[in-house]
């Protein structure tokens, strides 16, 4: 047995042991468990799953020891997710710091961010918001007008950012700033910053949705001071860092069927509401398009398991991770509308009462699924962007 076999062994026995059984079980929107210091458990698993990811380094395997990471080569940490991935295992924590930041950290923070700011996500004791979007800066995010001026050492940060998700409950924010107004080409005026959710100055106001919840919130910042090292890579070169950490939610998103995001299996749900009792489906039409959209999940995932050996590889996958992203989103949405066609009115269990949970989690679902299309750039901007860079059309 080669060395990956036997790591693969050693992972396999080490997550049967400790991932408990509860923690195996599809992902729903109100178990997800995200850090910070607004940590909650739902249950005493999802505790103990949290504790020993975390003990073990694995809420970011591949990052590197010192910084609180399970200094796993790239193929280990593949190995370590596809096990998770085979066994149903649920992400033990959620958190945008993880996903987003910290690679952008790992690549373009000083010694000491790294330092201050890694750890915590891997404790689970800081959660971060993304502070990009702004009213008039969705799609054309460069036109961004919050500002920071420099004064001494310090920042002094002026504006606001608008959907910005869980911003009240997160610690940290990582942001697009403008810092230099009279930049000829406004991409080259804007710096990466991170501002502590806590700093005078910052007020979060959540926007109250027709459901009744929130997940967004607006920030506003009110002369509000930063320390200077706070910036991440150059003065006014955070045009490329962000891009850089676009590229890393793009690439999260494009894994949302691996169990990172609810998701639900077609043929597992159908089956209840459409086969007969020798398991046959029994409505030719729907059965036919059941069939392409396991078909397309199909090709998605080895074409996707492609991409990752590219990237592994060290090859330019910013292009492939916006068709990645657009195509799952697309896939996760057409899945949900065949879903809500099998299933009828029982998929609208907006209120729990009178419907199962997993009624009430599809649809729950079904309108989460609605969202992927314009989070973390549209679907629009994704086909730009491959028209320009994969497909070399003229802008
Ligand atoms: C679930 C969710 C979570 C989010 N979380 C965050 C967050 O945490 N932090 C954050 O900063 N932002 C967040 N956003 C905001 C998100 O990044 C923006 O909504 C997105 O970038 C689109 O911007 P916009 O809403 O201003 O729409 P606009 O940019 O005004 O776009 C409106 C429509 O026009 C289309 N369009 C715009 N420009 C073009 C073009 N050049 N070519 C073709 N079509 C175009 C778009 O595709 C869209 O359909 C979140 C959004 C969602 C839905």
């Amino acid at each position: 047995m080669n060395e990956i076999e036997s790591w693969r062994e050693e992972v396999r026995a080490w997550l049967e042991q400790n991932c408990p059984a509860s923690m195996r079980l599809p992902i729903v929107p109100d178990d997800m468990v995200w850090g910070g210091s607004q940590v909650e458990f739902g249950s005493a698993d999802q505790r103990v799953w949290f504790e020993r990811m975390r003990d073990r380094g694995w809420f970011a395997p591949d990052w590197p020891t010192a910084y609180g990471g399970g200094g796993l080569s790239p193929r280990h940490a593949r190995v370590l997710e596809q096990e998770m991935l085979r066994l149903g295992c649920r992400q033990p924590q959620y958190n945008l710091g993880i996903w987003m930041l910290g690679p952008v950290l790992l690549e373009y923070g000083s010694e000491e961010q790294k330092q201050t700011h890694l750890k915590p996500m891997m404790r689970g004791t800081a959660r971060w918001c993304q502070g990009f979007s702004e009213p008039n800066a969705g799609s054309d995010l460069a036109s961004l007008r919050t500002s920071a001026r420099r004064e001494g050492d310090e920042l002094i940060i002026n504006g606001s950012k608008i959907w910005t998700s869980y911003g009240e409950k997160s610690d940290w924010m990582y942001a697009l700033v403008r810092t230099d107004p009279a930049a000829a080409i406004k991409q080259q005026g804007i710096s990466f910053v991170l501002i502590d959710m806590h700093a005078p100055g910052v007020t979060v106001k959540p926007i109250e949705l027709i459901s009744g919840k929130s997940s967004f919130c607006e920030v506003f910042f009110d002369d509000v001071r930063v320390p200077a090292g706070n910036v991440v890579g150059p003065w006014n070169g955070g045009w490329s860092v962000a891009k850089k950490l676009l590229q890393h939610e793009r690439a999260a998103m494009s894994k949302f069927s691996e169990g990172s995001a609810p998701s639900h299996d077609i043929l597992q749900v159908a089956s209840g509401y459409l086969f007969d009792d020798q398991g046959r489906c029994t409505e030719p039409v729907l059965r036919d398009r059941m069939a392409g959209v396991l078909m397309d999940s199909h090709a998605f995932a080895l074409t996707h398991q492609r991409v990752k050996e590219e990237a592994l590889a060290r090859m330019d996958v910013s292009g492939p991770v916006s068709i990645m992203k657009l195509v799952m989103t697309e896939q996760e949405a057409a899945k949900y509308e065949l879903l809500m066609q099998i299933m009828g009115h029982r998929a609208l269990g907006w209120e729990e009462q009178g419907f199962t949970a997993l009624e009430h989690d599809i649809c729950r679902t079904w309108l989460l699924s609605k969202t992927y299309a314009i989070a973390g750039g549209s679907s629009e901007v994704q086909l730009n962007i491959i028209a320009k860079r994969v497909l070399g059309l003229p802008a």
